[in-house]
């Protein structure tokens, strides 16, 4: 990670991750928005694998949702279903045409 403040931001973000203010998928929001306007960070080629070590990080039990599917049948009211906050941005490709 060559950009100073994509760090510090991390850094303080994943501190509110982590006292549970903010949701992982919203932080990964703002790594993704920050890196599009930064043009160190579009810069830095290795970036992209950093990131997805953050997001691995942070959101460790996304793998395994899909292997909870059946459990989550049974237990329709411990676990929420929809978590908006998680999805990537889909337009991210889209923006990269232009
Ligand atoms: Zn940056």
């Amino acid at each position: 990670m060559q950009c100073k403040q994509l760090f510090r931001l991390v850094k303080e973000w994943h501190t509110h991750v982590k006292q549970e203010t903010m949701a992982p998928g919203r932080m990964m929001q703002f790594v993704d928005s920050h890196v599009k306007e930064c043009p160190v960070c579009r810069e830095d080629s290795l970036l992209p694998r950093e990131i997805e070590q953050i997001r691995e990080h942070v959101m460790p039990d996304l793998k395994s949702k899909g292997s909870r599917a059946n459990e989550d049948l049974f237990t329709p009211d411990i676990f929420p279903a929809d978590e908006p906050d998680n999805d990537p941005p889909e337009d991210a490709a889209a923006d990269g045409l232009f």
